[in-house]
């Protein structure tokens, strides 16, 4: 889903589902390529030994020979694919963070709540008590 927990709008989630589940050839140009390293990344980012099923880090190398990207420009894409990652964890941890907050809130209210009526029980006992003094 393109929303986090609390309801919030998440684009980097969104752009990677976009992409993730195109049907468009994100290798078939350069520019496309591009944008999928960056998004979902053309590496295995499993930590394993790659091997021909995972074909490690074979991907970038034919699409570096196809559209003519240098090694620098491959360790740039590199580059912004960890940026990525490492942004999408800090929206995922921002997340966390507001959740536990909202916790906190909950359960202040709560506490909050239970002082309110215990006060509400001893008002009424005491209007009670004072009512049924008025009838001697
Ligand atoms: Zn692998």
């Amino acid at each position: 889903m393109t929303e986090n927990r609390s309801g919030a709008a998440d684009p980097l989630d969104s752009l990677r589902s976009t992409v993730a589940f195109s049907s468009l050839d994100w290798a078939g140009a350069g520019d496309t390529a591009w944008i999928y390293g960056i998004i979902c990344g053309w590496d295995c980012e499993i930590d394993h030994r790659h091997d021909d099923v995972c074909g490690g880090q074979e991907a970038i190398e034919d699409l570096a020979r196809q559209h003519d990207w240098t090694p620098a420009r491959v360790t740039r894409l590199r580059a912004l694919r960890t940026r990525w990652l490492e942004l999408h964890a800090n929206s995922e941890s921002r997340e966390m963070h507001d959740l536990a907050a909202a916790r906190t809130a909950v359960a202040k209210m709560t506490t909050r709540h239970r002082e309110l009526e215990a006060e509400n029980i001893a008002l009424l006992a005491r209007l009670a008590f004072s009512e049924s003094g008025d009838h001697r």
